[in-house]
């Protein structure tokens, strides 16, 4: 194959169509070629502006703060499960997906009660069932639901979780990571009292580092609760929001990367920006796909514009290690499912990749579809 067809980003890689690590822009990494002490003014005034900056994503400015937490996105679910649900608490958890089923998994570690109410992955929660449970059990204190449940790409309905936990005047905790700046949430509409995302999804930072948007007013009340040291949010606040400082070694690197992915996701305009152009990507992808006889899992108004899940072809000759080889020696680097409803693969529409990216990517399907002989549209 000719070495022009190759893809590659800014920096000579691949394209990552994954939901995160994902494609990030040369200015993000570039600068990362720096030593900051953690105790260094200059990155205190960084980690500050980060800091002070992300609650405006969700309109919360007012009334959260953010928490960060050193780690990858699911340190900060754990931190935000095991600081905000007391020791006496129960949770609600909704799942349709692993990162649902991983909350359950930490409270069930953490030895905080829980109870779960789960649809198939394609599925939203019922929302006449939550209700029901809710309304039977007192005990239950907080929900927890997946705002995009990256296993299948699914858009899960928080605003109307939202409104019907306030209802019944219970807490929402809320796990946005792969749709944190990329879909609308906004805290002036939606009731809860924590959301946890992190540096290396819709933001485009690299990874290293969680945070937690937390409501001022709840995060108040949680001394005490956590049962861990290291997670703490209630804790790390506390350091943070009266020395500047970190209680211990900040990913220093990753929080100014991060300070550069956010200016740029500003400079986007935004969620609206950003959500926009991740739209345009995955309504190329989708139309592509179909075009060649591929057949998504989820209906267009389920599906979330992060990450795509797709059938895999009931055609013999199609061999998922060798498609995937062959669109990776072409520069594009796609996700095994992770379903069990299904036999399928995912394809993300997020990162640093845009309209030409993806048309390009269709095209290169077609040519690898081509090599292996399927014919899918033909033979579906
Ligand atoms: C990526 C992701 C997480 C966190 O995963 P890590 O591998 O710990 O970064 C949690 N929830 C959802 C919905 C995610 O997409």
């Amino acid at each position: 194959m000719a070495s022009a067809s190759i893809a590659r980003s800014e920096t000579g890689d691949p394209l990552l169509l994954t939901p995160g690590p994902l494609t990030t822009s040369k200015s993000v990494k570039e600068v990362m070629v720096h030593d900051w002490g953690s105790r260094d003014a200059a990155f205190i005034a960084i980690n500050k502006a980060v800091l002070e900056g992300l609650p405006k994503i969700i309109h919360g400015e007012a009334e959260f703060v953010t928490v960060p937490m050193q780690g990858s996105g699911t340190f900060a679910v754990e931190a935000m499960l095991t600081t905000f649900v007391p020791r006496s608490g129960k949770v609600l958890v909704l799942v349709n997906g692993a990162y649902g089923l991983r909350a359950k998994k930490i409270l069930d570690v953490a030895g905080r009660a829980n109870i779960v109410h789960e649809t198939a992955e394609d599925t939203p929660p019922d929302l006449v069932e939550i209700e029901r449970l809710l309304s039977a059990d007192p005990a239950i204190t907080h929900v927890f639901a997946v705002h995009c449940e990256t296993t299948s790409g699914i858009r899960n309905p928080v605003e109307a979780v939202a409104a019907l936990t306030a209802r019944l005047g219970r807490r929402l905790l809320i796990d946005a990571m792969s749709a944190f700046g990329a879909l609308e949430l906004d805290a002036r509409e939606v009731a809860f009292d924590a959301v946890a995302a992190s540096s290396n999804k819709c933001i485009q930072g690299v990874p290293g580092l969680g945070f937690v948007l937390a409501r001022k007013t709840a995060l108040a009340e949680t001394k005490g609760n956590a049962t861990t040291l290291v997670l703490d949010l209630h804790d790390q606040h506390q350091a943070i929001s009266t020395t500047g400082q970190y209680r211990f070694t900040p990913p220093i690197h990753v929080i100014v990367a991060f300070h550069e992915a956010l200016k740029e996701f500003w400079a986007e305009g935004g969620v609206a920006g950003r959500g926009e152009r991740y739209a345009d990507n995955a309504r190329i992808l989708i139309d592509g796909m179909r075009a060649l006889g591929f057949e998504t899992l989820l209906p267009e108004a389920r599906q979330a514009p992060i990450i795509v899940t797709f059938h895999m072809p009931k055609d013999p000759a199609f061999a998922f290690q060798r498609f995937y080889d062959a669109l990776k020696d072409r520069g594009y680097v796609i996700y095994p499912g992770k379903l069990t409803v299904a036999d399928s693969f995912r394809i993300g529409c997020i990162g640093d990749l845009y309209a030409k990216d993806m048309k390009a990517f269709v095209g290169v399907v077609a040519e690898v579809l081509k090599d292996m002989g399927v014919g899918l549209k033909s033979a579906a």
